[in-house]
């Protein structure tokens, strides 16, 4: 069967956990070989006129998490924001306001990912023309995590322990930075949520 576009009576209808388990589902169909047929020409004429995203994701740039893939969504399932590691600013809040507050969505996906290289070069301190500065959004879940080992990106499980909390630590400030997706949430219009997704074996974790 061949998945058609969510229009606005379907994106409606959707709740915040409709939403996230249709993601769940499709990245279990994404691990499963299993996805969805679509005809992008179909999707692409009939969202021409408007979309009615179900959610937004703030992904890292790393080219092995292709977002839209990952979960399988087709044109006009899903805004994504990116910045090398996923971490909120202005810009991006402004972003995630607008996929909510005035396009409809209901769900904000906070997903880090294994191995990601912009934790890994927080972790290590690394200073290098822009780079520093968004190093310095990371700095604070490299901060918060515990180790009995190697406070360096040689620590497989320091790094892990960094991209969780560098999640949890970007959903807390969405709340505190983002009245209105605040107040959507304590009003069960959005779920802001968080996962990590495994580059080896293309799952996504719920934290
Ligand atoms: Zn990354």
């Amino acid at each position: 069967m061949i998945k058609e576009i969510i229009d606005k009576e379907k994106q409606t209808k959707l709740s915040p956990d409709d939403v996230l388990n249709d993601l769940m589902a499709g990245n279990e169909r994404f691990t499963n070989k299993n996805m969805h047929e679509r005809d992008y020409s179909s999707q692409i004429d009939k969202t021409s006129g408007g979309q009615w995203p179900q959610a937004v994701v703030l992904s890292c740039i790393d080219s092995r998490v292709p977002v839209e893939t990952v979960f399988d969504q087709g044109v006009g399932d899903i805004f994504v924001a990116r910045v090398a590691g996923n971490f909120e600013n202005t810009d991006i809040l402004g972003s995630m306001e607008y996929s909510c507050k005035v396009a409809g969505s209901k769900l904000v996906l906070v997903l880090g990912h294994e191995a990601c290289g912009a934790v890994k070069a927080a972790c290590d301190h690394v200073e290098l023309g822009n780079i520093t500065h968004l190093l310095s959004n990371i700095k604070p879940a490299v901060e918060a995590t515990q180790t009995d080992g190697e406070r360096s990106s040689k620590n497989d499980s320091f790094v892990a322990g960094v991209v969780e909390n560098n999640v949890k630590l970007t959903m807390n400030r969405i709340r505190e930075k983002s009245p209105i997706l605040n107040e959507m949430e304590k009003n069960g219009e959005i779920k802001i949520v968080g996962g990590v997704y495994s580059i080896s074996t293309g799952k996504v974790s719920l934290l």
